[in-house]
């Protein structure tokens, strides 16, 4: 399945950016996801629980952002969002379209509990 190999990268990068000490502590995973990449954030979001509960990391969850197809005329230089089929500029009919946004798959941002809780 595409969305859990997805679901492993996301694991690894977090795993990577956070101390093993910190696993515990990561609550919230933001990423961004281009409509082109195909993913389903249902899924994923699915398969992410999945693999965690697994992993000290079992109350993080993931915060999905999906990026719109954006595409940028080459010609005027106009940007702007990709309805499936109107594979043209909206200002100057071109067709020498370039993609800015959409094929994105990236973390964004990890969240932390605050560890100032009691602790010493
Ligand atoms: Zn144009």
């Amino acid at each position: 399945m595409h969305e859990l190999g997805i679901a492993q990268n996301i694991l690894q990068i977090v795993q990577q950016a956070v101390p093993e000490t910190g696993a515990p502590c990561v609550r919230i995973i933001r990423i961004r996801v281009g409509q082109l990449s195909g993913v389903v954030p249902d899924s994923l979001d699915f398969c992410f629980s999945a693999i965690v509960n697994d992993t000290e990391m079992k109350q993080a969850r993931l915060e999905i952002e999906q990026v719109p197809l954006t595409s940028e005329c080459r010609d005027c230089r106009q940007r702007f969002p990709i309805n499936e089929l109107d594979f043209f500029c909206p200002a100057c009919k071109s067709t020498n379209l370039e993609l800015v946004s959409g094929r994105e798959l990236e973390v964004v941002e990890i969240e932390m509990a605050d560890e100032s809780d009691g602790t010493p």
